[in-house]
């Protein structure tokens, strides 16, 4: 069952894991950490929540990641993050890893990869006939945005790029968002990349937090000792609910401060 949790609000949950001995908290980008902006690259962590990770990651092990469906180039690029950051993360949906200390884990080649151009060169002129939608080349495949059309051209161009994709390239991953498709030639989901994230950091919990239904592939596979956090509506198996990412800079600040006095 799923419980909306109230800034202010103790919950054993939360404590729980924040006094778990190895923690990896595994932050979702769009929606979770950030607002929706309607261009894709101007999209920023809100200050509150850069605040508690700059916290969190001084902690002992204590480790955060972003989990996003976004490129490993353009996630760097919203999360202002460099070569000397502590912050991990994990790109295309879990297919790409960027560890601190490490740098890039190079990702295995797939047979797909070679398709993307010609992909590339089928959706484009698609995305090109309605106004305000947005054609987006990712690692890994491609997303098609509608944040920026009006509201009655999603379905019509979801439903011609749908036909495409099932007449030309009928293997690749298909995953819907808040006004994003996306088609990858990866069929790794955020389940790979929780299960990469406790392997790497030899995790004892994971907190993880996401707004959307791909985020749901990494909520399934959460067990006893992690705590899944929804971000808004929709259905979910996470344990905890919240309204906004402003909640999660509260629910984190929480964590932060259970952690810190543990550690003293
Ligand atoms: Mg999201």
């Amino acid at each position: 069952m799923t419980r909306t949790w109230t800034p202010g609000t103790p919950d054993a949950a939360l404590t729980a894991i924040a006094r778990t001995p190895r923690l990896v908290i595994a932050l979702d980008f769009d929606g979770t950490a950030s607002p929706f902006v309607v261009e894709p690259l101007s999209a920023r962590a809100l200050p509150e929540i850069v605040e508690q990770i700059e916290r969190l990651s001084a902690l002992p092990e204590t480790i955060v990641a972003y989990v996003s469906g976004r490129s490993m180039q353009d996630l760097r690029v919203i999360t202002e993050h460099d070569d000397d950051s502590r912050v991990a993360l994990a790109g295309s949906h879990g297919a790409q890893y960027w560890y601190p200390g490490v740098g890039l884990a190079e990702p295995v080649p797939d047979a797909r990869d070679g398709e993307r151009e010609e992909l590339w060169a089928a959706v484009r002129p698609i995305v090109e006939k309605y106004d305000g939608a947005e054609f987006e080349p990712k690692t890994f495949g491609v997303g098609v945005h509608t944040r920026g059309a009006a509201p009655d051209v999603e379905e019509p161009l979801f439903a011609e790029v749908d036909a495409l994709i099932a007449d030309r390239f009928p293997l690749w991953r298909r995953r819907q968002g808040h006004h994003v498709l996306e088609f990858s030639s990866r069929v790794e989901g955020k389940d790979a990349a929780m299960a990469a994230l406790r392997a790497q950091f030899d995790a004892t919990g994971i907190l993880f937090a996401g707004d959307d239904v791909t985020d749901e592939d990494a909520m399934r596979v959460l067990g006893e000792d992690d705590l899944g956090v929804r971000v808004g509506e929709g259905e979910t198996a996470a344990i905890l609910r919240v309204g906004s990412p402003q909640e999660i800079a509260a629910l984190l600040s929480v964590v932060a401060d259970v952690r810190g006095a543990a550690r003293e």
